[in-house]
């Protein structure tokens, strides 16, 4: 046997040299308490006994986070500047693809922005240096992510509706207050809760469902410039995963306390997150011209698969369960997508993307995607609307829908196992009743009624007279809308434009 020789003192391996560059430069303050530095990190009812665990894996550097990003940033508007300069919306698939484009550009920028707000407050607020550089760099992302979709998106804005007031309508339009009140919901939540509704069930567990279908769909479409957008914002978010994932172990292992808060946590925004990202299902499979995957493929792949087999597996060594309502979500599967479609079908003549019967091939694709549901839904919702358009007229729902007084979707979910009889829960809360579209979103009002029934529901405000008056024009101006907006595809603004592009031309000679 050899007696090991003693090495000379090497450099700093990775992880001492990251720790010296940002945990070193931490200090304890002498002339206030923690408490009074770090006031918000304790009323949740988490209990954190060292600060230092929290590891940061990705190990990064301010100069190092700088120069990757701007690399993809130039590689990204190199991308959109070949793309505009070649005119390449013209090789879309179609004009209608662009309505799934709308609903993005109105709802997720004004999120990632808001992302952007609370991290940066994380980034102050949280007592370790891991946590909050973490915490930075996320900040700096989702601003990232807002500015660059804009960009990407402000392209087309030229060419097609409903994307001139994006901003304006993510505030005041029914559908769009999903989304900001999802984001509303958890930014005012306390730190850990946001952590655990943003960067472990929105970034962790359902980050694929909403970014791969996006990202391919633009792919199968023609969207060079949303396909480069969603792989750049891609590359940040197993960053984003990371942390949410450092976020939950990081708490459950501090404190066995913390596990029921955790676990109530998790089943509140797995719900949460299910219900807006439901929107998607009825983009992917709808409002795509050439689809990818199905929904229902895509939540087994990605989320029963992955998440539900594999990562709440690793999960149960700390004692965490599946979320609450996760059969719910399952058995839905089947006709998520076919419910969300109709309601935007229904009222598309009050907002900002246009909506059409499914066509011969969609049809097919559909029947093959979905053997069991499609046949029903067909005959029981689409030949109806089909006759309708034989006959000269467009179906567009004249009343104002209920809206479920937590997701705010428009109560058009069925009973589990019938999805021929529409759910509706309600409880009473002071004397008043409050309605919703599911028992998940009834456990979530139950649980914290006294932030719910504050909700801004679109619907209630227009009854109210805040909404710009009593008629839909009224409303449609306060919405911001324009002609060519909304309303139904075929024949719509962007449509005949789309034909006036792409007529064939008579060469002289
Ligand atoms: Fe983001
Ligand atoms: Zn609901």
């Amino acid at each position: 046997m050899t007696v090991p020789t003693q090495k000379p003192a090497r450099k700093l391996s990775m992880q001492q040299r990251y720790s010296a560059l940002t945990h070193d430069l931490d200090w304890d303050p002498t002339y206030v308490t923690e408490d009074e530095m770090y006031p918000y990190t304790t009323f949740e009812g988490i209990k954190v006994h060292d600060w230092s665990k929290w590891e940061d894996p990705f190990r990064l550097t301010v100069e190092a986070y700088n120069k990757y990003q701007s690399e993809k940033d130039r590689r990204l508007y190199a991308v959109l500047d070949g793309f505009a300069q070649s005119q390449g919306q013209l090789n879309l698939t179609e004009a209608r693809y662009m309505n799934a484009m709308k609903i993005f550009l109105q709802g997720i920028p004004s999120g990632e922005y808001q992302a952007h707000r609370n991290f940066s407050h994380l980034a102050r607020y949280f007592n370790g240096p891991g946590a909050r550089f973490a915490s930075l760099c996320q900040s700096m992302d989702e601003l990232r992510h807002a500015q660059t979709e804009i960009h990407t998106l402000s392209h087309y804005n030229k060419f097609f509706g409903g994307m001139h007031d994006w901003n304006k309508m993510s505030d005041r339009v029914w559908y769009l207050s999903v989304p900001k009140s999802f984001f509303d919901d958890a930014g005012t939540a306390g730190p850990f809760e946001w952590l655990i509704a943003i960067g472990f069930s929105f970034e962790y567990l359902l980050t694929n469902l909403l970014f791969v279908p996006f990202m391919s769909g633009a792919a199968f479409n023609g969207d060079l410039p949303t396909m480069t957008f969603g792989f750049s914002a891609q590359s940040d978010e197993s960053r984003h995963m990371t942390l949410g994932l450092e976020g939950i172990k990081f708490m459950l292992e501090q404190d066995e306390d913390n596990l029921p808060i955790v676990q109530a946590w998790l089943d509140k925004w797995f719900w949460r997150g299910y219900r807006l990202i439901s929107l998607v299902a009825g983009m992917m499979d709808y409002m795509l011209p050439k689809r990818v995957m199905s929904w229902k493929e895509a939540f087994e792949l990605y989320f029963e698969e992955q998440m539900l087999n594999g990562l709440f597996k690793d999960l149960e060594y700390y004692g965490i369960k599946p979320p609450r309502h996760v059969q719910w979500a399952i058995d839905e599967k089947e006709i998520l997508s076919h419910q969300v479609y109709w309601v935007l079908y229904q009222y598309s003549h009050a907002a900002a993307f246009t909506t059409t019967i499914p066509n011969a091939e969609d049809q097919a694709w559909l029947e093959e995607a979905y053997p069991d549901t499609w046949p029903v839904f067909k005959s029981v919702v689409w030949d109806k609307a089909q006759r309708v358009v034989d006959s000269g007229e467009r179906y567009f729902n004249p009343g104002l829908p209920q809206l479920c007084q937590v997701c705010q979707i428009p109560m058009g979910f069925t009973e589990p196992g019938n999805p021929l009889v529409q759910c509706q829960r309600h409880s009473i809360y002071e004397g008043e009743r409050f309605d919703f579209c599911s028992d998940g979103c009834q456990w979530i009002f139950d649980r914290e009624p006294e932030k719910y029934v504050q909700a801004w529901l679109p619907v209630h405000q227009i009854y109210q007279g805040n909404c710009g008056g009593p008629t839909l024009p009224d409303v449609a101006v306060w919405y911001g809308l324009e002609p060519g907006d909304g309303g139904e595809y075929i024949g719509s603004m962007d449509h005949q434009d789309w034909l006036a592009w792409h007529a064939p031309t008579i060469k002289e000679g």
